[in-house]
């Protein structure tokens, strides 16, 4: 048969168009708006995954995410992949079928990672509070007593709530109970303290799209020596290949071995451009990075207050200062509000996550977007859809 002879499907008319991206203000829980610098980076021309000048910029990468983390551990990389990837790497890494896993749920991420360690045949345990609730050291400590997990899930920044979540103290008791722990972190670095040699953290992940703004698609993310002697020294193979870290240890260059040999292709667009993003958070410093955020977030609240909102996380200090979370305002549909918001002023906000839907409304002001300008228009949006949005009369 000829090619000719063929009968052959054409394209889709749409697949004749040009491409086209609307301009808008990411001002919710993420993605961020990617700034030019690291727009151009993710733009250089690409070069081989395995070629030497990209081992360097992963082995940049490596350093700038030590950095961020504040962690000297060796087991540094990034994921091929969102923050998803990490949450899934960490779990499958650590924890053997049957073994015993500890998650706190107080938001979405908690819920997410027990049913990942569920689906992979953990056993979980978990401890629970409604959005915008918080874990004692104390009720912590109970649970990891009862429960004897191999590891403890906690969110430092849990975005579905708008909560910061204290870690002073954690690492050290989930040490006492001979258990590691593993904190996300997605939605919090580079906007919230976090020390992760200093506060004991085994497992650390993040992801780019938020404070660090590099486009979606690679994960921080960093095992301390104890969670490399837990994983590297299992009785079974995890049960994903690709996200298997005796590979991806190789790949990274952290294991040691002279060769580093083909695992698969990582994402070099994005690697480039994250490695860029931690160049600007080097830049700026981590302190500055995390002052400059609780500067713009108080702003932010005090605007909203002064607009007769309330704020869903009453405590000052448990507020996640990149995305602050709205209570409802009553009588008015949350979804028509942020509808309006985007048709009028070209601005993202949204609802809840998970179990906060219909509870909030969160607005995310990360890294590049984080500054009083940006601060000041999403509370005139936000004041001009109270006006003209339906308030009902229930
Ligand atoms: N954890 C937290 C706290 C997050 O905010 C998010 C993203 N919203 C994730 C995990 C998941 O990250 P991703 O969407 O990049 O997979």
């Amino acid at each position: 048969m000829t090619v000719q002879d063929q009968s052959i499907n054409f394209p889709n008319t749409c697949m004749l168009r040009p491409l086209e991206v609307p301009f808008r203000y990411l001002f919710g829980p993420g993605p961020s708006n990617v700034p030019p610098r690291i727009l151009a980076a993710g733009g250089r021309p690409i070069i081989g995954h395995m070629h030497s000048e990209m081992f360097g910029i992963m082995n940049d990468i490596k350093k700038g995410i030590q950095y961020a983390f504040q962690t000297s551990n060796n087991m540094t990389l990034a994921m091929s992949g969102s923050g998803h990837t990490a949450m899934e790497c960490a779990v499958f890494n650590i924890v053997e079928p049957g073994e015993s896993v500890l998650v706190a749920i107080n938001g979405i991420w908690g819920e997410r990672v027990a049913e990942i360690a569920e689906r992979m045949g953990a056993k979980v345990h978990t401890l629970f509070k409604t959005p915008g609730g918080h874990f004692t050291n104390a009720e912590i400590e109970q649970a990891l007593a009862k429960h004897k997990p191999v590891l403890f899930f906690l969110t430092h920044g849990e975005s579905s709530a708008g909560l910061v979540h204290p870690m002073d103290g954690v690492g050290d008791i989930c040490h006492k109970y001979n258990c590691l722990l593993l904190v996300d972190s997605v939605a919090s670095l580079g906007a919230a303290p976090l020390l992760m040699d200093q506060q004991n953290i085994d497992i650390l992940y993040t992801g780019s799209q938020k404070a660090l703004n590099a486009p979606p698609g690679t994960a921080p993310v960093s095992f301390s020596e104890r969670a490399c002697h837990k994983m590297f020294n299992r009785k079974t193979k995890p049960v994903s290949y690709l996200l298997d870290m005796t590979h991806l240890s190789n790949y990274w260059g952290n294991d040691g071995k002279p060769e580093r040999i083909y695992h698969h292709t990582g994402p070099v667009s994005g690697f480039f451009a994250l490695r860029e993003s931690l160049a600007i958070l080097a830049e700026m410093g981590l302190e500055n990075s995390w002052s400059h955020h609780t500067e713009i977030a108080e702003y932010l609240w005090k605007g909203l207050e002064d607009l007769g909102l309330k704020l869903f996380i009453k405590d000052k200090d448990l507020r996640l200062p990149s995305v602050t979370t709205i209570a409802i305002p009553e009588g008015y549909d949350w979804k028509e509000l942020l509808a309006y918001i985007m048709k009028h002023h070209r601005i993202e906000f949204t609802g809840g996550l998970g179990p906060s839907v219909g509870m909030v409304l969160r607005i995310g002001l990360m890294g590049y977007n984080c500054n009083k300008a940006n601060a000041a228009m999403a509370l005139a949006a936000l004041e001009d859809a109270l006006k003209q949005c339906r308030k009902s009369k229930a």
